[in-house]
């Protein structure tokens, strides 16, 4: 990127991914680095625009004309929320992916990144997944809706390159938690929902603390300042419209028993961590592989799960009366 200044349109930019993009990129400006000077930076969020309805998502594209755009806005929640509205997912990640990919080729947008996400792989599949698997059977039945509609995004990055051209590409990540994620009671992720709700039973002093499920599933996090970085990285750097995962190490991943250890030790709970095996588990796991993102960016080094927990619960802690909750 050089020449004239790029604008750089993050769509969801007010969400837990792009909060953490924003971070790096004001650590980048202080740096006043060649590739930062030639660069602005624009966060929206759905107050700028509702990016399901498609003059809003022009209006946001007329008014900002942007060279690239990563684009993060979804229709996100955990495996509850995902359960009982499998509909809305589709049809609200549908009408965004659509407008935004279709005003970044009006726009004539040079490169687009999207997300997808390790949850969309096949339910029945071997492992580690890879970028090739995207595609390769049905999604497990707890999110289909968002799970269709995440892959739909490759084929529209497909067909946006195979008729028009465009680079249209995507990343995938595993699990993210960070500052800024939704900590909500009954719409967040695994990680935030069990900071969340620990913190408010050491705040309530119960000896006992429950975690749905049997703990048994494994899964892989990531670190939103980590992925913040890769995404930075794939924008520069990354030149094809293939998948690319963006995931820690398979040896990385950990069981949700685990997880709720790391995040009793952050907080100093001293009480009991029960399970209730009568709830759902999800898929027991969804190992993925970064081979790819290995051999592209070989010394990428991952902040250590527990360091990246304890400052995640610590945020939460500083947060609390104005994070999403
Ligand atoms: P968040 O829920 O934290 O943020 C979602 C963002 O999308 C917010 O900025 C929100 O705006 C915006 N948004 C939602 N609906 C609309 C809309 N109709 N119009 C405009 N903007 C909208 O999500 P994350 O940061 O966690 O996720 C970012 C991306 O990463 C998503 O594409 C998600 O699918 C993907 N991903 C996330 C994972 C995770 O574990 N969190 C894992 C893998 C992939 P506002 O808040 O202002 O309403």
């Amino acid at each position: 990127m050089s020449g004239k200044k790029n604008v750089v349109l993050v769509t969801g930019g007010s969400g837990l991914v792009g909060q953490a993009i924003k971070s790096i990129i004001e650590k980048e400006q202080t740096q006043y680095t060649e590739t930062i000077k030639n660069e602005t930076w624009v966060f929206c969020g759905s107050k700028d625009g509702d990016l399901r309805d498609k003059a809003q998502t022009e209006a946001l594209f007329e008014k900002h004309h942007p060279t690239y755009v990563i684009h993060l806005a979804a229709m996100v929640g955990g495996l509850f929320h995902n359960m009982a509205h499998n509909l809305d997912f589709f049809r609200e990640n549908m009408a965004i992916n659509d407008n935004v990919l279709n005003a970044s080729y009006k726009y004539d947008v040079k490169k687009v990144v999207s997300c997808l996400s390790t949850c969309i792989f096949p339910d029945k599949t071997i492992y580690p997944i890879d970028e090739t698997m995207v595609h390769s059977g049905p999604p497990h039945n707890s999110n289909f809706g968002y799970s269709y509609a995440k892959r739909m995004i490759d084929i529209l990055n497909r067909g946006y390159y195979s008729q028009h051209g465009c680079m249209f590409t995507s990343v995938v990540p595993c699990n993210v938690f960070g500052p800024h994620d939704n900590f909500s009671l009954t719409s967040s992720h695994v990680v935030p929902a069990l900071i969340r709700r620990m913190d408010d039973a050491i705040r309530e002093d119960q000896p006992t603390f429950t975690v749905l499920g049997s703990g048994k599933p494994l899964r892989q996090f990531i670190y939103s300042l980590d992925l913040a970085k890769l995404f930075v990285w794939v924008l520069r750097n990354y030149d094809s419209i293939e998948p690319i995962i963006l995931s820690v190490d398979e040896e990385a991943e950990v069981s949700i028993s685990a997880l709720a250890e790391a995040i009793k030790k952050a907080h100093g709970y001293s009480g009991q961590i029960v399970y209730d095996t009568s709830q759902a588990d999800g898929q027991y796991k969804k190992t993925a592989s970064n081979k790819k993102l290995r051999s592209l960016y070989k010394d990428f080094e991952f902040t250590p799960f527990e360091t990246a927990i304890q400052e995640t619960v610590q945020w939460y802690k500083d947060n609390r009366d104005s994070a999403r909750t």
